[in-house]
């Protein structure tokens, strides 16, 4: 069966789960009328249906490939790139004066859910654009802001982000590319970078680098780090590709998924780059582009997940063996386990769809009111989104391929390549370890302020519910005491290696109890009967209560964890 955009799903989300009227009654976005969403939506629904998810299987069974020094991408990636830059979806969430679309992440989100499961590897393309427009605006000067700007959000350009160095990937602060003032306000930079994602694009004018480097002298560390922005081609006086730069793609890395991405090695041999943000605040300014790209990358694991289950659903719906236990066609999908595969994939996708879309409306009105509590809580759900969104994609997917039988294991079926693409996104843009560190470390550095305002507001609603629904509402007010407690245990912890040793379950678990909630919501959205009722109790019913063993597990704290000795490990 073809991907086809759950439209409804997104509008369902917007209304009734995370607020988008709310968001859209800010002065920021009023101009992101119901009818203005709704049109977007249909019309990202189109182009992911018909021009994206049909060069799918090419970019896998072809995969980019270097020639000559050229990049060669699969047949028909150009074609669909243009048809994402002429619609202005690149753009879609920067800023009018950059020449985007001014529209809410929120909206922007659910776009890059369609485009990413109808074809993940090219939907890489726009995602990374948009978290360098986003740099950009924020830390560029207004110079190169009129110079790229333009040229970014219409898609002519495209954006990359280089950290990544053989002795630097989680460790970024052991970075040694070198950036030396040419002494006219500009920078030679020179430096091997591994794993960038679109290196290179034949179908792109000019590539625009953004590359972490150390000027002489630097401090070692995060501290000593600066950002430049390095074109593949240095714009002329007009604006437009000049002379080409000096810097190049190495080779690409044979991976075992995401074939149509070229995942790139870079030299920089004296490439010329300007500064963006002050001098060692590369970090910082580069943090702008790593959040936005880790929402976009737990929106990756979801769509991935979405395009998973359509597909597997669809054989479920076809392939008839054995004897059913129920009247009907006689296809697996009336067989227990089948059935129950589908709705855990079905009820995960929601809830980290969710999770997703509440980060993205907490950064909407974030930016919108300027108001400390929803920065908080965009910060707090960012790491949530990234890694249960990653970890989701990877469950349904590997479900998925085993829900097809045999031929989930042929690659003729098309399910091992959802399985084999989104494997990299639990390890790109900080693997989700480093995520769940980031969730139990920095950000309950606020003493749990942003965690408890969540639990808060899951147990008040929950209370509101319980007369109406008491065996949904009932199991949802528990587990967020359960994680609560887990909660004031981590923050009580000193020894950040305590609250590590569990930061994983405990990430998970608390997405765990989100999506009780959420599920909860939508249960009361239609007043308890329905489609989504019988979903949310299967979920609160059946997937919530893993919330106890992970819960459990996170407050265990380092001590037994490292009295296994390296010895323990290979006996
Ligand atoms: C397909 C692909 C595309 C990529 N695209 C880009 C890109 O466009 N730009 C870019 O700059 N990079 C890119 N990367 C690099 C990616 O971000 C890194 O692979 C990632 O950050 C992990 O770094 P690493 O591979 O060196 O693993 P390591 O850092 O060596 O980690 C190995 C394991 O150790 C764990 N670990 C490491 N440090 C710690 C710690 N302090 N505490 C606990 N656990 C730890 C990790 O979680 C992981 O499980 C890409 C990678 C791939 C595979």
């Amino acid at each position: 069966m073809p991907y086809r955009a759950p439209i409804n799903e997104f509008s369902f989300i917007f209304d009734k789960i995370v607020g988008l009227g709310d968001v859209t009654s800010t002065p920021l976005f009023e101009d992101a009328s119901h009818d203005v969403v709704t049109a977007i939506l249909a019309e990202a629904a189109k182009l992911s249906d018909e021009k994206l998810a049909p060069v799918n299987r090419s970019g896998d069974e072809h995969h980019t490939v270097l020639e000559n020094g050229v990049m060669r991408a699969a047949p028909g990636y150009g074609e669909a790139y243009q048809a994402i830059a002429e619609g202005g979806w690149v753009g879609i969430a920067a800023r009018p004066e950059s020449g985007g679309m001014g529209l809410p992440m929120t909206v922007a989100s659910a776009v890059n859910d369609m485009m990413g499961a109808a074809c993940l590897s090219l939907q890489l393309v726009p995602l990374l654009s948009m978290g360098q427009i986003e740099a950009l605006e924020h830390h560029a000067s207004d110079a190169i802001k009129e110079l790229y700007l333009p040229k970014l959000t219409s898609g002519e350009w495209t954006g990359t982000m280089n950290l990544s160095e053989p002795q630097a990937g989680s460790d970024v602060g052991a970075l040694a590319t070198k950036a030396e003032p040419n002494g006219d306000g500009t920078f030679s930079i020179t430096g091997q970078k591994i794993w960038i994602s679109w290196g290179d694009a034949d179908f792109a004018e000019n590539i625009c680098h953004l590359v972490l480097a150390r000027l002489p002298d630097a401090p070692k560390g995060t501290k000593g780090i600066s950002l430049f922005m390095v074109p593949k081609f240095l714009p002329d006086a007009d604006g437009n590709p000049g002379e080409r730069n000096d810097l190049r793609v190495v080779s690409i890395e044979g991976k075992m998924g995401l074939h149509g991405s070229p995942t790139c090695v870079m030299e920089y041999s004296g490439a010329k780059g300007w500064l963006v943000g002050p001098e060692g605040g590369g970090m910082a300014a580069m943090f702008t582009m790593m959040n936005n790209a880790r929402l976009g990358v737990g929106v990756q694991g979801v769509s991935s997940a979405e395009g998973a289950y359509q597909h597997a659903l669809a054989y479920a719906m076809e392939r008839k063996q054995g004897r059913t236990p129920v009247e009907g066609p006689g296809t697996i999908i009336d067989h227990a386990d089948v059935r129950r595969m589908l709705a855990e994939s079905k009820c995960d996708i929601f809830a980290a769809r969710c999770i997703a879309l509440a980060c993205a409306a907490a950064i909407d009105m974030g930016n919108a009111t300027g108001d400390a509590a929803w920065k908080a809580r965009a910060a707090f759900l960012t790491p949530i989104a990234k890694a249960f969104g990653t970890e989701t994609g990877m469950r349904v997917s590997e479900t998925g391929v085993q829900i097809f039988g045999g031929m989930g294991f042929v690659e003729e079926t098309g399910a091992a390549q959802y399985y084999r693409d989104v494997r990299v996104t639990a390890i790109y843009e900080g693997t989700n370890g480093i995520q769940a560190m980031d969730l139990v470390a920095r950000k309950l550095m606020d003493g749990g302020e942003a965690a408890y305002a969540l639990l808060d507001e899951i147990e008040a609603d929950a209370e509101k519910t319980r007369a109406t629904l008491p065996e949904l509402a009932e199991p949802v007010w528990q587990a967020t005491e359960t994680l609560r407690e887990a909660t004031e245990w981590l923050v009580s912890q000193s020894d950040l290696q305590d609250r590590f040793a569990g930061a994983v379950p405990y990430l998970m678990g608390f997405a765990r109890v989100l999506g009780g909630y959420y599920h909860l919501k939508a249960a009361l959205a239609e007043g308890g009967e329905g489609t989504r009722s019988r979903l949310a109790k299967f979920y609160i019913d059946r997937l919530l209560p893993e919330h106890t063993g992970l819960l459990t597990h996170a407050r265990q704290g380092a001590v037994d964890l490292y009295a296994i000795t390296h010895d323990d490990l290979v006996a």
